[in-house]
């Protein structure tokens, strides 16, 4: 039997038996992991000590578990909440945010495989969403850090067609690169058999300010004051990468956009 104690985020509870909960944690040390929660809807003199309310919400546990191997289904021995975060399930939008980055983990991260820059990207972006932070801007940011951080391209420093370190004018989702005015002009503004040319290339403009923010992906001031069409493109490119990577669109994606009154798919912008 291995015991050990870690950082965990809970993703996702359902009843397990007649008085358990089974839980879906991301550790910081473990990863992706499922662990049951014994007797923790069990009422009376069943009840045992695990605080229920520390397993529910969006909090920072610190958990202890046994299993019988390391990759086994865990027994939760304690829980204790070390950073709270008590408003974001009161908040609509941002929970439809906390939706998507969960998706993106179950879709793109190996159970039992620890990835510690993740564990802080998602901390990151539910203290964001906790503090009633814009959940289009938590996301835009938050979902190409992901892509990076879970080791996927994300290359801003030079076209994808020619290699030019200039005039670098759209991102490509097919290439997750940029591409520069001169490599994009042949798929923008022409149509193939009726239907825009740029499309199956998923071409996204850039205008002045998003290349930056393409590369640093941080939270500064300049961010903030982008418009909010620039902060949706953004958010449009990270989901156009995950579509390209994962091969389906997200099943989140859909009610956040509608939440944000956000285009139900993405419409190209004419060139
Ligand atoms: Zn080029």
């Amino acid at each position: 039997m291995m015991r050990c104690s870690d950082e965990a985020l809970v993703l996702r509870r359902t009843p397990f038996r007649e008085t358990s909960l089974l839980l879906h944690c991301f550790t910081r040390q473990g990863g992706l992991l499922a662990a049951v929660a014994r007797g923790v809807r069990a009422t009376g003199r069943s009840a045992v000590l695990l605080d229920r309310a520390a397993l529910a919400g969006f909090h920072t546990v610190v958990i202890g578990r046994s299993a019988r191997s390391a990759q086994g289904l865990s027994t939760l021995t304690s829980v204790e909440i070390m950073h709270p975060r008590h408003r974001l399930m009161h908040l609509a939008t941002a929970l439809l945010a906390a939706q998507v980055a969960q998706e993106i983990l179950y879709r793109f991260m190996v159970p039992f495989e620890p990835n510690p820059n993740v564990f802080e990207l998602l901390e990151w972006a539910w203290n964001g969403l906790d503090t009633g932070a814009d959940p289009l801007s938590v996301m835009g940011i938050c979902q190409g850090r992901l892509i990076r951080a879970l080791g996927y391209g994300w290359r801003t420093d030079c076209c994808a067609g020619c290699g030019i370190t200039a005039r670098l004018a759209y991102f490509s989702a097919k290439r997750g690169q940029v591409v520069c005015d001169r490599c994009a002009a042949p798929y923008i503004g022409q149509t193939i058999h009726g239907h825009p040319a740029q499309a199956g290339h998923r071409l996204f403009p850039l205008g002045n300010h998003l290349h930056g923010v393409l590369q640093h992906l941080e939270w500064t001031e300049d961010f903030d004051r982008l418009p909010r069409t620039d902060k949706a493109v953004l958010y449009r490119i990270g989901q156009a990468c995950l579509v390209q990577l994962g091969k389906a669109p997200l099943l989140s994606d859909p009610p956040f956009r509608q939440m944000l009154g956000l285009h139900p798919v993405d419409s190209l912008l004419p060139a």
